[in-house]
Parts: C-alpha cells; sequence; structure tokens
C-alpha cells in the first residue's frame, strides 16, 4: 500500500527498510527502478501524466524531501517511516555492497563528474566496484545502454535530473541487464565534491532546499513550485481526497 501525495503513490518504508528491499531487488532476477520525487518534481507530475506514470510504475518510491513528508501529514496519512533523502538511501547500499564487492555504474552529470564521483565512491567504500561512468549528455541512448550492460552492474545510478532520468528508467527498465537503477539528481556532482550538500544543521532542520537556493540563487525559479505543491496538498485535504493507494 502506498501514501498518495497528489497522485504518486510513496512507499512508506524507513531508509534501513529501502535499503534492504534496494539489496533483495539487487539479488533477484527481476529489473527495477527506484525514484526519490521531492515537492518539485510530484508538482511537475501534476501537469505531466508520462512522468506521473513513470513514478508510480517505480518498484521503490522514495519521500526525498521534507515537504512531502509534511504533505502526507497535512493529508492526513503520514509517512511514518520519514524521508529518505536519495543522497543517503545511495550512501547505505554502496556501505551494503562494498561487503561483497558489489559493482555500481554511474551515469548523469557534466563530462567528467561521473568518472571523478567514481574515484571518490571507491576510495570512501573499498570493496565498491565502480564498473563504470559514463555523462549524462549522451545523444546514441542504445550505445549508452550497451556500454551499460557490457559493465554488468547490480546497481545503475542514473543521475540525470528530473524529469528526464525518470522517463529514461521507465523506457529503459527491460533493455537494462541491472536489476536495479536509481535516479538520484545532482547526486553526482555531490559525490564529486563539484558541489557542496548543505550542513547536517540544514538537513537535520529539513531545510536542504533552503541552503540549495542560498547557494545556487538560479534554483528559485524551479522552487516557486514548492508554495503551489503546499496549497494543493491544502486544497486536496479540504476536498478530502486524501488518501492511500
Ligand atoms: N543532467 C544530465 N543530463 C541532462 C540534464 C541534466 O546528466 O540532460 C544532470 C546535471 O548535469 C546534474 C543533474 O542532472 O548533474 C541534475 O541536477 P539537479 O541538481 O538539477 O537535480 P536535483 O538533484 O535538483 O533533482
Amino acid at each position: 500500500m502506498r501514501i498518495d501525495v497528489l497522485g504518486v503513490g510513496f512507499d512508506d518504508i524507513s531508509i534501513e527498510q529501502a535499503t534492504l528491499r534496494a539489496l533483495e531487488i539487487m539479488g533477484g532476477e527481476e529489473r527495477a527502478y527506484a525514484v526519490t520525487p521531492n515537492p518539485e518534481i510530484v508538482w511537475q507530475s501534476c501537469k505531466n501524466t508520462a512522468l506521473r506514470d513513470a513514478l508510480n510504475s517505480a518498484e521503490l518510491v522514495l519521500p526525498d524531501g521534507i515537504g512531502i513528508v509534511l504533505g502526507a501529514k497535512i493529508l492526513g496519512t503520514p509517512l511514518l517511516g520519514g524521508r529518505v533523502p536519495g543522497i543517503d538511501f545511495a550512501t547505505a547500499l554502496f556501505e551494503k555492497m562494498a561487503e561483497s564487492n558489489g559493482k555500481v555504474f554511474l551515469l548523469g552529470a557534466k563530462p567528467g563528474v561521473a568518472v571523478k564521483a567514481g574515484a571518490n565512491l571507491a576510495k570512501k567504500h573499498p570493496g565498491l566496484i565502480v564498473c563504470g561512468a559514463a555523462d549524462g549528455y549522451f545523444t546514441d541512448g542504445a550505445a549508452i545502454v550497451s556500454k551499460i550492460n557490457a559493465a554488468k552492474p547490480d546497481l545503475l545510478l542514473a543521475c540525470l535530473g528530473a524529469p528526464k532520468q525518470e522517463l529514461w528508467m521507465a523506457e529503459n527498465r527491460d533493455n537494462l541487464g541491472a536489476p536495479l537503477c536509481a535516479g538520484l539528481g545532482g547526486s553526482l556532482d555531490i559525490f564529486a565534491e563539484n558541489v557542496k550538500r548543505a550542513p547536517v544543521f540544514f538537513q537535520r532542520l529539513g531545510l536542504e532546499w533552503l541552503y540549495r537556493i542560498l547557494k545556487e540563487p538560479w534554483r528559485l525559479k524551479r522552487s516557486l513550485s514548492l508554495p503551489l505543491f503546499v496549497f494543493a496538498v491544502i486544497f486536496m485535504r479540504l476536498k478530502g481526497k486524501a488518501g492511500r493507494m
């Protein structure tokens, strides 16, 4: 059962449970993908049905931002597992994968970033195998899928930004050999240390979004969807349209 936030069904699980489920998928035969929508992505999906379908078709739908957790609370169907930031989910997975020489392929960001992120991750998680990396500005989709499949990853990080990564994962789920693919936005820029993650103080207060706006003011325009998301959630609550799906 999922918690419905403006048409997107979220899994009500903790980061530990999400990690265990992801490891189970990686050890099995199914082909699955994980998404980590924040309020901005959910708001986009209200106007983009292909995006909404791609989100709801994911095996794991994890609430990346505090806004989703608050939205679910306002709707009267709280997410008891709390938020699951995509970057923390990936880090928890890397720690577990390192124990058994798990293989990850990094796809996304500008040329050179994925390779740099891979070098940092391999250093930070001895045992984790970074089996390949490619930038997110490819033009030959079939060639990139072949390159990923040749590397035989257990996990593919698709960090192409929203909605590109969600649509790409939904379209390529059956072409990809990797059991699990996770769409993680700007995470490679952080793993490459090209972009600094918000200090723990901001993370604890659920204010990472504010830190990003302060550091990268061009994000302000994109963030205008935040108040619209909140208004829509309150409107749905007043209309009594909250619920589970
Ligand atoms: N990106 C990409 N291919 C594209 C468009 C974007 O690889 O065609 C990358 C971009 O370089 C950046 C990431 O996708 O590394 C999006 O980062 P952003 O911080 O905007 O995502 P968020 O974390 O906010 O979802």
